[in-house]
């Protein structure tokens, strides 16, 4: 078995040289494809789909080409498009791909994290990608490197492939399935090891995964979200279940519960925010949650105001939901920029001030002189509302009230999701008058907790980011690299 890895791409320095956004940021998207003979399209339907998963990270993409056993691996810094020569792609032969898109934070954004990750084992060539961050990385790391394993990454998910080596004189299904019992927190998992295709979700299916298949024929694709699917021309057959193994290979499928849990706490903020609105994860419909989330806002409190106004792009649905429901006209009263990428770390106050500005645009003549309710997705440090609402007051805006369309954020993810510390979330320091004085807002909602639960069905999803009770105990402070 061979690995080669081809590094296209340097590592972006201005991409690289950001300031926290004022959104939470993703971690990762896997995507993945299997058939049982040699196809031509693999690896560009690899890229076609991590090109549909792009807005789950931008620092880092990486392709694994198996040609029955044997892999190469192409990855860099950048976004795919950067990362892929697509007429190489297009000439590359295989049965099976597994990509991955990285989003890191900037210490951590380098080539060496970049997935798939890849080694030898007994059991063949190991390609595996990974979205999600496990709470026991450190300690078990610790354990690994005491018996001698050797660490070439800071990502948690290099201690997933030790684990992996270390088990595998058990057997490919009994190697699996202890390390995935040994490992804990979020982890959605897609793996080449010889020419067989693995799927894993975390028993509680924190992170998303699901399973299409290519109509007309007999090749299986896995992704993140079912948006990735579509691009490749596949259906959605179903998801992934929480502690499920699936197995892919010439014989056919394999799947048991390595975990038997009638548990699940799948990450609520995927609706609100991560997910593409084409996606639908676990059974819901992402456009359906974030159009009822902005309909639960226009009864929580109602207010008289002229237009209904959505934060491009994520917080567009849930203000048609509000306009819908409360018969408020619906406008496009900002305009975001669409070759603006992440926000850059700035010197100044009047340089970041502008920044928004060069990110969103208010249009003058649907705001002047209108009470605009302004619609997002969630509010993390609150800096970008203020200036927001600064810019829709300076177009003419003579009332703007502010819904959000999540409840507050209070505190931080440990699941894979960069969330700026406790200390920077705005909900965690002040209460909504306080907010709402602070932003500059005539009047401020957050979706209930009881009504987001309404939305999404029950309790069964992770909500630590609201309420601070997380689905899994004993979590080290300290996180390895995410991915
Ligand atoms: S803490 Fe929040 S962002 Fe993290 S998994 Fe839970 S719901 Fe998702």
């Amino acid at each position: 078995m061979q690995n080669k890895t081809i590094k296209i791409h340097p590592i972006n320095n201005l991409r690289n040289a950001v300031t926290p956004s004022h959104k939470m940021e993703e971690e990762c998207g896997v995507f993945a494809m299997y058939d049982t003979k040699q196809i031509d399209n693999v690896a560009y339907a690899a890229y076609c789909g991590l090109f549909a998963l792009q807005h789950r990270g931008q620092e880092s993409a990486g392709i694994t080409i198996a040609n029955f056993g044997h892999l190469e691996t192409i990855k860099g810094m950048g976004l795919v498009n950067e990362v892929f020569n697509v007429d190489e792609l297009a000439h590359k032969m295989g049965n099976a791909a597994i990509g991955h898109v990285r989003y890191s934070t900037t210490g951590s954004s380098n080539l060496v994290n970049a997935q798939p990750l890849f080694a030898q084992s007994v059991m063949g060539a190991i390609a595996l990608a990974h979205n999600g961050n496990l709470v026991n990385a450190n300690q078990l790391r610790h354990e690994l490197e005491m018996d001698g394993a050797i660490f070439q990454t800071s990502s948690d998910s290099e201690v997933i492939l030790n684990l992996l080596a270390k088990r595998a004189k058990l057997g490919l299904e009994k190697a699996i399935s202890d390390t995935c019992t040994t490992i804990r927190g979020a982890f959605a998992l897609v793996m080449m090891i010889g020419n067989k295709l693995i799927a894993v979700r975390d028993p509680l299916g924190i992170r998303p995964l699901c399973l299409g298949k290519i109509r007309g024929t007999e090749t299986h694709v896995l992704a993140s979200e079912s948006c990735a699917l579509d691009i490749v021309g596949a259906d959605l057959v179903r998801d992934i279940e929480p502690g499920e193994l699936l197995i892919i290979d010439e014989t056919g499928f394999k799947s048991f519960k390595y975990a038997p849990t009638n548990e699940r706490a799948s990450c609520s903020f995927e609706y609100i925010y991560f997910s593409r609105p084409d996606s639908i994860l676990d059974g819901l419909d992402v456009y359906h949650v974030r159009e009822s989330a902005g309909r639960y806002l226009a009864h929580q409190k109602p207010v008289e105001a002229d237009v209904v106004v959505g934060v491009p792009d994520s917080g567009i649905v849930a203000a048609i939901g509000y306009s819908e429901e409360s018969g408020i006209q619906y406008s496009m009263g900002l305009v975001r920029s669409k070759y603006m990428g992440r926000s850059f770390i700035l010197p100044s106050q009047s340089l970041r001030e502008q920044a928004v500005k060069l990110k969103l645009n208010p249009m003058r003549k649907v705001i002047a002189g209108k009470r605009v309710i302004l619609v997002d997705d969630s509010l993390v440090r609150g800096t970008t509302a203020k200036k927001l609402i600064k810019l829709l007051r300076e177009a003419g805006a003579t009332e703007v009230h502010f819904r959000l369309a999540s409840p507050m954020v209070k505190s931080e993810c440990y699941f894979g999701v960069d969330i700026s510390s406790k200390e920077e979330l705005i909900a965690s320091r002040m209460s909504v008058d306080e907010i709402c004085r602070e932003i500059g807002a005539d009047s401020l909602d957050f979706l209930s907790i009881s009504n987001q639960r309404k939305i999404l069905g029950g309790e069964q999803f992770c909500e630590g980011c609201f309420t601070a009770t997380y689905p899994i105990k004993d979590i080290e402070n300290h996180q390895e690299d995410k991915c």
